[in-house]
């Protein structure tokens, strides 16, 4: 395998960690300790690891970690009444729900409860309409760990024509807006574009978000294109489950001149910049509280 042309997220991760640590170190010496509250509504096998990584993270990092174990029945009226209350908690600096929620709750309402201040995820309106205005807000961990690969690998972004396949509201449409206001020509196919092979030719960057084990080959890349695979997908391979991406790997890599695996790539990112998240969210928090006590009331509210 050519290693030159790997985009190593588990090392940029590290680097991302590092930061975040001394970050947190600098806080707690103003008196400032990050904290955040996660919450598990139900049993999911995949969300339970989920969680158990980002605790797990958190707790190397130095940040805080509240767990909230809810039972699948747990009413929405009770979880919006714990994100109420750690709304108003002055110690609780970010909140993440984890998606997916159960049925009976409204995934919307769960996300629009939070504090726009702590929403660690980036997933309230205020933050997404913020981000789509080019203000500096908090921005969702995934696409925000894309950016910053996509920048190590290429440098300046500005006028670069970048392909986003996928438009989710957690990874396609926040990644566009990121790569926008990183001066990127952006171009987002989808399951009902009737060109997105032919469009994705002409990427200089490409992210795949799609969710269909190695449905992009080097067929859909131009020569020289910088590929950021978000996708994991757990397969079938000859009897042993194993993790691929959206994009077909070896057939993918003579093409490219960067290119992130899977896993190993997008994933280590997400986690870290969810605590990058919390330390910002904690450090704009302090802020406010000694600016102006009350406007820091509002800002949570
Ligand atoms: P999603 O199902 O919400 O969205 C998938 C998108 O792909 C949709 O917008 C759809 O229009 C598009 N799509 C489907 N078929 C298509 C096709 N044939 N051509 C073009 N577009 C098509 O998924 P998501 O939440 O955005 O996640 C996408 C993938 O990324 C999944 O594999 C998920 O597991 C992974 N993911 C990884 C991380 C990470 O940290 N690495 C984080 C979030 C999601």
């Amino acid at each position: 395998m050519n290693s030159a042309k790997l985009i190593d997220g588990k090392a940029a991760a590290q680097r991302v960690l590092t930061q975040v640590r001394a970050d947190v170190e600098q806080l707690k010496a103003e008196g400032i300790a990050p904290a955040l509250a996660v919450i598990l509504v139900g049993q999911d096998p995949a969300s339970q690891v989920y969680v158990r990584n980002k605790i797990l993270r958190a707790e190397e990092a130095g940040i805080r970690s509240l767990e909230y174990r809810l039972s699948a029945q747990t009413s929405q009226h009770t979880l919006l009444t714990l994100i109420a209350e750690l709304n108003a908690d002055a110690a609780v600096s970010g909140i993440l729900v984890q998606l997916p929620l159960p049925a009976h709750i409204e995934e919307t309402r769960a996300l629009q409860a939070i504090a726009p201040g702590k929403d660690v995820d980036g997933f309230h309106s205020d933050n997404v309409g913020g981000l789509s205005q080019g203000r500096a807000v908090l921005t969702p961990c995934t696409p925000s760990g894309c950016l910053q690969l996509l920048e190590e690998a290429c440098g300046d972004l500005s006028g670069k024509h970048a392909v986003v396949i996928g438009r989710s509201n957690i990874v396609g449409k926040p990644m566009a807006a990121l790569l926008l206001k990183a001066h990127c020509s952006v171009t987002v196919v989808h399951s009902r574009s009737t060109d997105a092979k032919a469009l994705c030719q002409l990427a200089d960057i490409v992210v795949a978000a799609v969710g269909r084990p190695r449905m992009i080959d080097a067929s859909w890349l131009k020569p020289g294109a910088v590929v950021i695979d978000v996708g994991i997908n757990r397969i079938d391979d000859n009897g042993r489950s194993r993790l691929v991406g959206d994009v077909d790997f070896d057939s993918a890599l003579p093409q490219v001149s960067a290119i992130t695996p899977v896993p190993g790539g997008v994933g280590p990112m997400t986690i870290a910049f969810l605590m990058k998240n919390t330390v910002t969210a904690a450090r704009q928090q302090a802020h406010a509280q000694r600016s102006s006590p009350e406007a820091a009331c509002r800002s949570i509210s």
